[in-house]
This record gives structure tokens, C-alpha cells and sequence, in this order.
């Protein structure tokens, strides 16, 4: 089965007694294995389809399938069930806790895991090595250059092992050399198995990825597939 099926996703937004639909009949599968591209412009849906597709906010109706099983109704606590089991996420402002070193920022989503103390640190140093960071795992975010911190902020999105990495515009804080290594380590990432959506507007961050969805008045279009 795909990893995420969304049928006939709307969302519906009312302002001053008018209906708009952010989300306008989405129909989007996510296979195993898949390095995707969301792009659009300012203001076409991508970030209320990012919050769909990453459990942060229900639709207005649609079906959502994980792993060929259907999602419905949710409660909050489902969706943060979710949020924290399936889903890795990366953001463009990195979200670290700055006071935290970056061993202990990879560790702190794993506390809901039940592992124990020294499972949960044996996976930082594990995701940290991977993506370059074994030498740097005791310093803090204030120590590190961006490009770093978004490296530690991948390797906290890793450490859960995740069936789907899903990054919100991940190069967009980084000048244009760091973001071609952060995009060369999610392709990486990819290569061993790592299924990756990116919501970005930025074509050379889309250049990169083996399927590109364009995004366009809340409808989805795709521009550009490739066998995974
Ligand atoms: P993008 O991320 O592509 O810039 P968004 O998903 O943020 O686009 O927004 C899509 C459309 O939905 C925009 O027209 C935006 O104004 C509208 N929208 C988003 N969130 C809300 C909200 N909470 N209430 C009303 N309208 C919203
Ligand atoms: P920005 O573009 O300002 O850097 P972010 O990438 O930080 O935005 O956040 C993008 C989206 O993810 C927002 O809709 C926000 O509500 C949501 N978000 C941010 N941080 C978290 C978090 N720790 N957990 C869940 N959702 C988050």
C-alpha cells in the first residue's frame, strides 16, 4: 500500500460569511520511497496541505489513508499519536531549544517513545553521526552555524525512524551553498530508503527531488514524476 493516500481533500476557511477552499479536491498519493516536491506560490495552499498531510489540522472533508488504512475523526490525541510516531518533521527556522545541546535537542522527542535513557541516547548519536554532527553532539544550537542546526534538527526528525520526513521549506533560512548540502543529505537520506515530502516555493530545492506536485488555488497538478 502507499504510505499516504489523500482523496477529495477540501478545507474550507469562512471569512466575513463567504466559503473559500484552501484545499480544493486534493487527490495525492505518497509512495514508499518517494523524495517529493509540494511547490506553489504565496498564498496557493501549502501550508494548509503541509498541516493535512502532517496531522496538524483535520480537513473540512476527504478521506486520508496511512499505510491503506483509513484516518477519520480523529481526536486530538490520535493526531498527536501520529504527529509523534509517523512523522519526522523539519522546519525552515530549525525549532531547536536553544539552552539544549544537540544531542539532548535529538533525544527530547524520543521521551514519548518509552525508550529508555540510554536507548534514546544511543539513537541521537546514531542520527547525529549520519548526518555529520558525531563530533559536534555536545554543543549547543548558539555553537553551530545554520546549516549545522538544520543538520541536527534532520538527525532530531531521524532519531524516531519515521516512515515519512516532511519538511517545511527546509533551505529556506540558508544561503545558497548550505542549502545544496542540506539538500544533498535529504538526498542521501532518500538514497537508503527515506521517504521525503517538501513543501517549498523555491525551484532549485524542487530541482532536486524525484517527483515534483505543483500546487495552484488550493488544486494539485503534477509536473514531473520519477520511478523511486
Ligand atoms: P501558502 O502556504 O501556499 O502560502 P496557505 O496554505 O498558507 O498558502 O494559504 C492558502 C490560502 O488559505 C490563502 O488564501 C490564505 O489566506 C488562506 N488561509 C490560510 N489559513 C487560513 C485561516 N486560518 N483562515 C482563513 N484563511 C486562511
Ligand atoms: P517559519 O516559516 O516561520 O519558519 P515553521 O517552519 O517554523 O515556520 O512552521 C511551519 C508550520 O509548522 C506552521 O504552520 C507551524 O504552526 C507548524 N509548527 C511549527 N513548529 C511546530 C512544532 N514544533 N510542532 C508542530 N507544528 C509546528
Amino acid at each position: 500500500a502507499p504510505l499516504i493516500r489523500l482523496e477529495n481533500i477540501y478545507k474550507q476557511y469562512t471569512l466575513a460569511g463567504e466559503t473559500f477552499n484552501a484545499l480544493d479536491g486534493i487527490d495525492l498519493t505518497v509512495y514508499h520511497g518517494d523524495f517529493m516536491a509540494i511547490i506553489g506560490p504565496s498564498g496557493s495552499g501549502k501550508s494548509t496541505l503541509m498541516n493535512v498531510l502532517g496531522c496538524l489540522d483535520q480537513p473540512t472533508s476527504g478521506k486520508y489513508f496511512l499505510d491503506g488504512k483509513e484516518v477519520e475523526e480523529l481526536s486530538e490525541g490520535k493526531l498527536a499519536a501520529i504527529r509523534n510516531t509517523k512523522i519526522g518533521f523539519i522546519f525552515q527556522s530549525f525549532h531547536l531549544l536553544p539552552k539544549l545541546r544537540a544531542v539532548d535537542n535529538v533525544e527530547l522527542p524520543l521521551v514519548y517513545r518509552g525508550l529508555s535513557s540510554s536507548e534514546r541516547r544511543a539513537r541521537a548519536k546514531e542520527a547525529l553521526t549520519k548526518v555529520g554532527l558525531g563530533e559536534k553532539m555536545f554543543h549547543i544550537p548558539n555553537q553551530l552555524s545554520g546549516g549545522q542546526q538544520q543538520r541536527v534538527a534532520i538527525a532530531r526528525a531521524l532519531a524516531g525512524i519515521p516512515p515519512l520526513l516532511l519538511a517545511d521549506e527546509p533551505t529556506g533560512a540558508l544561503d545558497s551553498k548550505t542549502s545544496r548540502d542540506v539538500m544533498g543529505l535529504l538526498k542521501e537520506l532518500n538514497a537508503e530508503g527515506n521517504t521525503i515530502v517538501i513543501i517549498t516555493h523555491d525551484p532549485n530545492v524542487a530541482a532536486q527531488a524525484k517527483r515534483v506536485v505543483r500546487i495552484q488555488d488550493g488544486k494539485l497538478t503534477e509536473e514531473r514524476t520519477e520511478a523511486s
